[in-house]
């Protein structure tokens, strides 16, 4: 199915902006009558929203086609089965991870105990981008569900079929006092920002990553920016190039390369350039067949503007493999290409498409220079068996998440931290993180009265308590 040409676009009238008011002063209602916080209310609504992916899976898999072309085995690992494993890890570990955690206690103030509670937020705003619109959308309010909160989420308008179809479930499947979706684009983001929210999650790009953070200025709240960037590769001579280019294209090429943690480009010495060259152009025939166009597997890029962006980006530069386009159908080849200098416009911004640049350096001194130089990523990959030059790596670079041998997998590890840093972001989820960042972690001591063992501590200061 070709995604629809047509895309429309979000008008704010009068009563949309009075409908995102009432509907956020329902969810602090809500969330100030108790409703959401226990943990049996927080266990149904994600066995709800389990129940919402596995009855319309085929209605989700159907606008991921729609939206971006997506192949529904893809989806399935990267969207919806993703989701899925992520509402299983939390409510197999939710009541442990609810506990209060016992913490130890000075001597001065003995006998006493203490305490870290976890404590729900209030409303939380989950603001999600277009690229992952199952997945960016529903991880976020997976960890504010499970945290107590009441949510309410804005999908992006340029997965409009995705967007629509959660817009039809959400009320059916979740209790609609507590968890709202508010459909729309930049208008009634803009509308949501103005409210007031205990703590906003935002996915997306810098520039409007800035925008919420000044927006959440006026009531101190607090942020999460799932922000992109520039995820470099970095390849040498101690690996099995065959599979670090069957690993490099599966990163880089699943959902046409519009992934936040996708390869961006590749570092690697002249030599090992042409031998990775060649063999990404029989991987990429392996997996799209000799022309993709016409493959099932493969994606195509979400509108118009970004289908120029990318076109745009490869003018002037050799062309490995690929390189053509339809603008009809938004289609771009997955595309190689070689010899690209590091101040090309390629290598000026996220790609975020099918084309994968190749950078040469001279040596790991100089590949490690280059990405200082730059943005921190959002992630770096090294395909490397060297313990130098991969501790060489930990030690010298700065990056959300750092990964030796694979691509984009280390979002599969719920116990790693998922996030960026620098320009990449700010804050982490997954896992128990994610009820972390809902959570507010409330310090609990409890002293006895009787008998008044904290008295040495009270004035006069007599030197007998100086001494204490
Ligand atoms: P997008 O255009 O869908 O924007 C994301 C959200 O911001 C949408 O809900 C949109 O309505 C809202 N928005 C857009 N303009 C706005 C404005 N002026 N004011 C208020 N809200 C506004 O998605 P995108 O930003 O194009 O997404 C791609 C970017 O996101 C890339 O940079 C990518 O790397 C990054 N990304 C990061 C992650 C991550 O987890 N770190 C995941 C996916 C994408």
């Amino acid at each position: 199915t070709p995604p629809s040409a047509a895309r429309p676009t979000a008008v704010t009238s009068t009563s949309s902006i009075t409908s995102i008011i009432s509907t956020v002063e329902r969810l602090r209602g809500t969330f100030d009558r108790g409703v959401t916080k226990p943990t049996a209310w927080r266990i149904r609504q994600l066995k709800a929203l389990r129940a919402l992916l596995i009855d319309n899976t085929s209605d989700i898999e159907q606008a991921l086609l729609t939206d971006l072309k997506k192949n529904p085995a893809e989806a399935q690992l990267t969207e919806i089965g993703f989701v899925i494993a992520e509402i299983d890890h939390t409510l197999k570990h939710l009541r442990q991870w609810l506990r209060p955690k016992r913490v130890s206690t000075p001597l001065l103030i003995a006998p006493s105990s203490a305490h870290v509670v976890k404590e729900p937020l209030g409303v939380v705003l989950v603001i999600a981008p277009w690229n992952y619109p199952v997945q960016l959308l529903l991880v976020p309010i997976i960890g504010a569900l499970a945290a107590g909160n009441a949510v309410a989420a804005k999908p992006s308008e340029l997965a409009p079929a995705t967007s629509a179809v959660f817009a039809r479930l959400f009320a059916r499947y979740f209790d609609s006092n507590a968890v709202a979706l508010i459909e729309g684009g930049v208008d009634e983001t803009t509308q949501l920002l103005a409210e007031r929210f205990d703590h906003i999650f935002y996915t997306g790009n810098g520039r409007v990553g800035r925008i919420v953070m000044q927006a959440a200025v006026a009531n101190l709240t607090p942020v999460t920016l799932e922000l992109g960037g520039k995820s470099p590769v970095y390849v040498d001579d101690t690996v099995d190039l065959r599979v670090v280019a069957h690993r490099i294209a599966w990163g880089k090429f699943m959902n046409a390369g519009q992934t936040c943690v996708a390869p961006d480009y590749l570092l690697t010495t002249p030599a090992i350039a042409a031998k990775l060259g060649a063999l990404l152009v029989d991987t990429i025939a392996e997996f799209y067949g000799s022309d993709p166009v016409s493959s099932d597997s493969y994606g195509r890029i979400v509108n118009d503007r970004q289908f120029e962006r990318l076109v745009g980006l490869l003018e002037g530069e050799t062309v490995v493999t690929g390189g053509d386009s339809d603008a009809r159908t938004r289609y771009i080849a997955p595309t190689v290409l070689s010899g690209v200098s590091r101040d090309a416009p390629i290598m000026s911004e996220e790609i975020f498409g099918p084309i994968l640049p190749i950078v040469t350096v001279d040596s790991l001194s100089d590949a490690i220079d280059f990405i200082n130089a730059g943005d921190k990523p959002l992630a770096l990959y090294v395909f490397s068996e060297s313990k130098t030059t991969r501790r060489r790596f930990t030690t010298q670079t700065s990056s959300g998440a750092l990964a030796f041998g694979v691509p984009a997998a280390h979002l599969l590890v719920q116990s790693l931290p998922f996030g960026g840093v620098g320009q990449s972001g700010m804050g982490s989820y997954h896992g128990e993180r994610s009820l972390a960042v809902f959570s507010h972690e409330k310090a609990v001591l409890s002293k006895i009265l009787k008998p008044d063992t904290f008295n040495l501590v009270y004035p006069p200061f007599t030197q007998k308590k100086d001494a204490f």
